[in-house]
């Protein structure tokens, strides 16, 4: 096996073997990158400079010490709205396009404390709007198993640089599936935590009631280290919740009740999808799961519409901070004579700073959230998302876990759906419910239709990352 094909586990064996240095482990993907990401486009920058340095870090901690902590010397790829402290962070935004984090974010910190080796930072659609990666204000990402096709988004550079071996693991966000979904395009392992189980400080926000990060990986072996790891309570953010004290019920899979949401199998989906999802079903069926069908009503047929009054309404809010004043891109300095006053530097700066999908959105939210519109848009999504979260607390009363489709349908065309927004918000179908609802759920592979992979999702009850992770990675040994 090459090292850039090494699992985690794997990679830290060989480390601790000394069967290669994490010099060389690191020098193996920078390589690797250099020849191969100028067709894949998954990273918007390389910190070669930092990678190698902890690198000879780890490589000294190595021949003083026998133990080193799991994620020491492993290379990851970090999700270009994730703060690392003196890289740059546009959030694949021109109106971030120089600005250097003055921070690490929490989980960078955890990470660093590992000793983890960050190789770069990872496209994605701006300010995390969008699901295909098209949306970057830089260039779009491939998909490595068709480079003709999306790797998903929005996290889709990470995704894609798991499934191009050009990272050993990476970090991504979800909104709205931006892990999951990406994970499902290209054939890898997506962990959406619950809300509050990952630290938020250090995240760009998009909708803060919604955003989580999560590990993307080859195995659910690794996201469940990347997850152990990351977790936690932070005093930085208030939202977080300290989670090693919540009991894990053990899973068996002879005892297990998987509930299957009929409405997520109705019109839309691809048939090649539903067959490959629900033959995998079936062998969870095969290994002894109580398989039942269950309804999720208001999550189904609401989601989406909810989704689209809250998030923007979130973004409108989360985004005003970019002014052209207090960050990035600034229409001052270059045009003085154009500027007649502080408006003009707003208006001129946001207007050329911000992407079309950012500003519609930015657009859709401050109307939803306008005197007189307020109680008919936005109080009424909230209201909606308090039933959908019922509809789930409802059916985890007779079941343990969900399995669904990731999305309805495989990688996309490039271009396919950027002149129809709603197509392309129409993918998210499957995932937005979960973000609404907080709830954990992991996207892992099942098979493929042609090339193209399709991803199962699980769905979990809050906290109970512990169970959804340990049933997909029976799912992994079956498959
Ligand atoms: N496709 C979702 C959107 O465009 C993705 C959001 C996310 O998870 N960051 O809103």
């Amino acid at each position: 096996m090459e090292l850039h094909e090494l699992t985690i586990n794997q990679a830290h064996q060989g480390l601790v073997k000394r069967e290669f240095s994490a010099l060389e482990l690191t020098k193996a993907f920078l390589d690797r990158i250099e020849k191969l990401d100028k067709k894949i486009f998954s990273y918007l920058t390389i910190t070669k400079n930092l990678a190698t340095s902890e690198a000879k870090t780890i490589d000294g901690l190595i021949s003083r010490e026998k133990k080193i902590p799991i994620l020491a010397g492993i290379p990851l790829a970090v999700k270009d709205n994730i703060l690392v402290e003196n890289i740059r962070c546009t959030a694949a935004s021109k109106i971030l396009e120089n600005y250097i984090a003055s921070y690490d974010a929490t989980c960078i910190k955890k990470l660093k404390a590992q000793g983890a080796v960050i190789l770069g930072k990872t496209n994605m659609d701006e300010f995390a709007m969008g699901s295909s990666c098209e949306h970057s204000a830089f260039f779009p990402t491939k998909n490595p198993h068709d480079e003709s096709r999306v790797p998903g988004g929005s996290s889709g550079g990470s995704a894609a640089a798991v499934a191009g071996n050009l990272c050993c693991y990476a970090l991504g966000s979800d909104t709205c599936g931006s892990i999951r979904q990406p994970a499902s395009f290209c054939g890898v392992v997506g962990l959406k935590p619950t809300y509050g189980a990952v630290s938020r400080y250090g995240l760009i926000a998009m909708a803060s009631s919604l955003d989580q990060i999560g590990p993307i990986t080859k195995t659910v072996a690794d996201a469940k280290i990347v997850f152990d790891v990351i977790s936690g309570k932070d005093p930085l953010d208030s939202t977080s919740i300290k989670t090693s004290n919540i009991q894990h019920p053990t899973s068996n899979i002879k005892d297990l009740k998987i509930g299957v949401p009929k409405e997520y199998f109705a019109k839309g989906i691809d048939p090649e999808v539903e067959k490959i999802v629900k033959s995998g079903i079936k062998k969870c069926e095969a290994l002894g799961a109580n398989i039942k069908e269950v309804s999720l009503p208001y999550s189904t047929e609401h989601a989406l519409a909810t989704y689209y009054i809250i998030m923007p309404s979130e973004v409108s809010a989360n985004l005003a901070r970019y002014d052209g004043i207090k960050y990035g891109l600034s229409k001052i300095k270059n045009q003085k004579s154009n500027i007649k006053n502080l408006l003009d530097v707003y208006l001129k700066s946001r207007a050329e700073g911000f992407g079309e999908e950012v500003r519609r959105r930015i657009m859709l939210g401050t109307y939803a959230l306008s005197a007189g519109y307020y109680e008919a848009y936005y109080l009424k999504a909230q209201k909606i998302r308090t039933l959908i979260r019922k509809d789930f607390e409802r059916v985890f009363k007779k079941v343990d876990v969900l399995m669904t489709p990731t999305s309805p349908i495989p990688a996309f065309k490039l271009g396919e759906k950027m002149t129809d927004p709603l197509s392309m918000y129409l993918s998210d179908i499957y995932m937005a419910a979960v973000n609404l609802a907080g709830l954990p759920a992991i996207s892992i592979p099942c098979g493929k239709v042609e090339n193209l992979p399709i991803g199962l999702q699980i769905i979990g009850k809050p906290f109970e990352e512990d169970r959804i992770l340990d049933i997909a990675n029976i799912f992994d040994k079956i498959k």
